[in-house]
């Protein structure tokens, strides 16, 4: 099922990812932003800079919610910045799932498992450690390299039918596919999860995580839609999708990661060992049912909440200048360009922000042309107060920053509501 990207000038609705059915129902409209993994070189600062719509809809026949494509998968990972080796909890996070599956499908070293959107290896290294046969399906090549220089093979395509069906000729099936924070990425969901169907061994099972759709509309986090992010799945509308390609979700996690995501597990809808689904799924089924996730009223209020959070931060930052303090941000990630570009926040509210990763180190945000510097700018510049973009890790990052502290600089957190950490007055007001 081909979905072309959107041109310019077209006004018809655009088609759900999944269903085809028209998208007429709108969840949030952040106006135009400019795509959020496109960090700027100080030579381009001048270029002319694409801004498209970044508009969340909910399809009305299967209650997909989904932004509209504006970018190809081709645009999005050429020079993709994200490593996802910088994060120390994301680590910990790949390596408890390495050991839980290791142990709950008994998986040795006959066994092979692959991961879609491998990234740099962070998680198949831990299965190596385990003597397993792993295999990365990568589309970034130069996260994928850093996974073969780690001795991990990868597969740099993306992935999806032709990809499966390649891979099958090799004569390679899959014990475990694991898919983790790839699902939301893939512009076509038709073509991925039936590469999936033709990937999984006879008694494979696939596990895939991805932010949750309640957490995300409940707790307000509307920074995680960002143009490369398609889809945002509830339990109820994933489940759809899979068993339109013949697979059938036999279990259900809910996992703090990234503001509150879902782990699922499925097989083969005719697998001879098919699982009995677990009390979990049939809990969240109801939970979601009752929530009203499939009708139009459980969206009504969300554009509203959003609107709220964008002035507080705004009051906050305004005062906080005004006052003449010295604000600056942490973090560079996709979801920071969300907020800041729909905030209308740049350098004359934010002097500028740092990160771990290298290679956005000396960069400058899309949109906002905010720099981005070394972690170690903070100390030297002292600021009063650290606006923290990636809330999602606001305890590794207040651990992290906790010298801040020392000359009375204090962390703000926008999001699920603006909170100045360890100061009460300002955090009420605010
Ligand atoms: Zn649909």
């Amino acid at each position: 099922m081909s979905a072309e990207p959107k041109k310019a000038g077209q006004s018809r609705a655009a088609a759900c990812l999944f269903c085809r059915e028209p998208l007429r129902d709108t969840v949030v409209d952040l106006g135009k932003s400019p795509l959020c993994e496109t960090y700027l070189e100080p030579s381009q600062l001048n270029d002319m800079e694409p801004f498209y719509p970044l508009h969340a809809y909910v399809c009305r026949e299967c209650w997909l919610v989904q932004v509209e494509k504006y970018v190809t998968p081709e645009g999005i990972f050429t020079d993709y910045p994200y490593f996802s080796s910088y994060s120390d909890s994301w680590l910990a996070h790949a390596k408890r799932y390495v050991d839980d599956m290791m142990a709950r499908f008994r998986l040795d070293a006959s066994s092979q498992v692959v991961e879609l959107g491998s990234n740099d290896g962070y998680l198949l290294q831990y299965f190596v450690q385990y003597g397993v046969s792993v295999l990365g399906v990568e589309p970034a090549s130069n996260v994928a390299e850093a996974a073969i220089a780690k001795g991990l093979s990868t597969e740099v395509a993306f992935f999806g039918r032709d990809t499966a069906g390649r891979l099958r000729d090799r004569g390679l099936r899959a014990d475990l596919i694991c898919g983790n924070n790839v699902l939301a990425q893939v512009p076509d969901v038709n073509d991925f999860v039936a590469g999936i169907k033709l990937l999984l061994a006879d008694s494979g099972v696939c596990t895939i995580e991805f932010p949750h759709l309640v957490r995300t509309v409940e707790g307000n986090q509307f920074d995680q839609i960002y143009h490369e992010h398609f889809s945002y799945f509830s339990l109820l509308s994933v489940e759809r999708i899979l068993a339109a390609h013949g697979l059938a979700l036999f279990d259900v996690e809910e996992l703090p990661t990234h503001g509150g995501s879902l782990r699922i597990f499925a097989c083969h809808d005719d697998a001879e060992r098919l699982e009995a689904p677990t009390p979990e799924v049939d809990e969240l089924r109801q939970r979601e049912q009752n929530l009203g996730v499939e009708s139009l009223d459980y969206y009504s209020t969300f554009s509203a909440r959003v609107k709220k959070t964008k002035r507080d931060l705004l009051r906050f930052l305004i005062d906080a200048n005004d006052r003449g303090a010295h604000v600056v941000g942490y973090g560079a990630p996709g979801k920071g360009n969300t907020l800041l570009n729909y905030c209308g926040i740049r350098t004359d509210l934010l002097a500028y922000t740092v990160d771990r990763n290298p290679l956005k180190q000396g960069r400058f945000l899309p949109g906002t042309h905010i720099p981005i510097h070394h972690p170690r700018r903070i100390a030297q510049t002292r600021p009063d107060f650290v606006l923290v973009l990636p809330w999602n890790l606001r305890a590794e990052i207040a651990r992290q920053l906790a010298f801040v502290r020392d000359w009375g600089g204090r962390l703000v957190v926008p999001i699920p509501r603006l909170e100045v950490l360890d100061d009460v007055t300002i955090g009420d007001n605010a």
